[in-house]
This record gives C-alpha cells, sequence and structure tokens, in this order.
C-alpha cells in the first residue's frame, strides 16, 4: 500500500492522439470486464506506484475497498467503473498506448498471484482479480464524483459518441458547415465526436466515398449521412470482430494481441481497391498517413 497523499490538483496534458487501443478495442475490453465485476464487492485495492501518465489519487481509490460495482461503462476510451453508496466515487481507467485489463478468476481466499511484470495496480473483487499492466504507462487511473461525472476535466471537452443517436448526418452536417478542415481531421477531433482515429477515420471516408482531405465544408447533407453510418459501420465492425478476442484477457495472463482488422485502404497504399480496382493511394499529412481511392472517393 502507498501511503495517502495530500490532495493535489492534477493538471492533465492531452493525451496522445494517435494512441492505440482505439474505441472499438476499449468497448470489447468494457464489454469483458463488466460480468466480472458488476455485482462484486471490493475486497482490496492494491496500487504499485502513485502515478501512471498522472498521478493517481491513491486515497481516494483505496477507499473504494468494501463498495459494490454496480455498473461498467466507457466515454470516449475512458472505461467508468460505478460504485454503490452515494459517496463513491466513479473509477476511470484509460488503457494509453500500451494498457491491458486482465480478469483472473480465483478463489476468494486464494493467496494472490504475483505481480506480473508492468502490473501497476489490481483490484480484488473475491473471486475475481482485476489487473492493469502497462509497460509504456500512458494509461491512466483516476476517480470523479459521480454527481458530476461529466464535469470531470478529462471528460467534459468530449464531443458526441459516435454510436450513439446524437452522431447522425444532421449532427455531422451542422459540425461541419464553413470549416476548411479536411474531413478526416474533423472526424478525428474529439471535441467533434470521440474515439475516431487515424485508422477508422480513413476506413469510413472509403466506406463513404468521400475523399478524406476535402474541406470539411464542402460536404453535403447526403455525404453528411453516409459518413456518419459508415463511421458507426466500421466501428461496429470492429466491435463485433472483437466481441471473441476478449476471452483472452481473462483468465488467460499471456499477451493477448487486439483483433486483426478488416482493413479495406489503410496500410493498403498501391493495392487494388476493393471496390472499383483503382489503386490505393497514399499521403502524409503531419506524419500521419492518409489513405484513400481517388477512383472511387470524390
Ligand atoms: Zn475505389
Amino acid at each position: 500500500m502507498l501511503a495517502a497523499r495530500a490532495p493535489h490538483r492534477t493538471r492533465y496534458s492531452d493525451p496522445p492522439t494517435t494512441a492505440l487501443p482505439e474505441l472499438p478495442e476499449v468497448e470489447t475490453v468494457c464489454r469483458g470486464v463488466r460480468p466480472h465485476v458488476v455485482g462484486r464487492r471490493v475486497r482490496a485495492v492494491e496500487l504499485r506506484r502513485g502515478d501512471l501518465r498522472w498521478p493517481i489519487p491513491v486515497a481516494a481509490v483505496e477507499a473504494l475497498a468494501g463498495h459494490t460495482c454496480r455498473k461498467v461503462d466507457r466515454r470516449s476510451k475512458y472505461l467508468q467503473l460505478h460504485f454503490d453508496g452515494a459517496a463513491a466515487p466513479v473509477l476511470l481507467v484509460h488503457l494509453g498506448m500500451t494498457g491491458r485489463l486482465f480478469v483472473d478468476v480465483k478463489r476468494p481466499r486464494a493467496a494472490p498471484p504475483e505481480f506480473r511484470r508492468h502490473e501497476h495496480w489490481r483490484i480484488d473483487f473475491g473471486d475475481r482479480l482485476l489487473r492493469f499492466v502497462d509497460p509504456r504507462r500512458f494509461g491512466a487511473l483516476d476517480v470523479a464524483a459521480a454527481a458530476t461525472l461529466a464535469q470531470h476535466p478529462l471528460l467534459e471537452r468530449l464531443g458526441v459518441e459516435p454510436l450513439e443517436p446524437g452522431f447522425d448526418g444532421a449532427f455531422l452536417f451542422a459540425a461541419t458547415r464553413k470549416r476548411k478542415v479536411a474531413v478526416k481531421i474533423l472526424l478525428m477531433n474529439a471535441a467533434v465526436v470521440v474515439g475516431v482515429g487515424n485508422i477508422y477515420a480513413s476506413e469510413a471516408c472509403w466506406r463513404a466515398g468521400v475523399r478524406p482531405r476535402r474541406a470539411a465544408g464542402s460536404l453535403t447533407r447526403r455525404e453528411c449521412d453516409a459518413l456518419a453510418l459508415a463511421v458507426k459501420e466500421v466501428l461496429q465492425a470492429a466491435i463485433a470482430a472483437g466481441g471473441t478476442s476478449f476471452r483472452d484477457y481473462v483468465g488467460v495472463a499471456e499477451d493477448a494481441g487486439f483483433f486483426a482488422r478488416e482493413l479495406a485502404v489503410y496500410e493498403r497504399g498501391g493495392e487494388a481497391c476493393r471496390r472499383c480496382g483503382a489503386t490505393i493511394r497514399r499521403t502524409t499529412d503531419g506524419g500521419r498517413s492518409t489513405y484513400w481511392c481517388a477512383g472511387c472517393q470524390r
């Protein structure tokens, strides 16, 4: 156990926008963790360090002992563990670039297993052990008051969730008027819509038949409808593909890779477009690759 520190005010720098995992992986982890922790009471919290990407509010996290988890959901790429008790905070978990959550199935009073290499914290839920492993330590562990969760500094400026009804053609049309920024860059702006990284933005543009470098303001309402739908489809396809891979995270302690993605354009530069046969183009903007088909994307 680490000693409780004086209360601090964390200063949050911007998380890296190119970070993996992307939203579908986080959703997959969320769905995988949920059945193992909801309804279970925290027996103990063990922290092996006082910070990850940012300082960990050690005392507040350790005070979750005795509380029962009642819900696990996600906002952008933050997992949110909600607990019973009016004063219990919501636990926020971000996987950063290399963070993984593992759930061990164990006997309630069995001796806990050895810490794994790069395992920074764990929560003992009795017959389940939630463990966080993160070699590069870009992940985060924080708490937020349940009543003001949406106003937490990490969450308050986030845009709409791409899989929720609020993200649709009408929303995208309104959000793009008079905007000169490239369509793909706008899709990756978390203040507009969260969780759409370079890969899925590229894939959605291809699916919608829109060139990623077009000015966002030039999109027609019909193109906005197609693009919003395409974003939902590429994310949902990835989540569906990842639905089984979480089994690798549960109980099994070995490395579990992210699911292989079905990609139409991303990292397919020079190859033939699956829709029209033209050659997939690749350009680089600010160190980030953009892929598109000049044959069928307008
Ligand atoms: Zn094409």
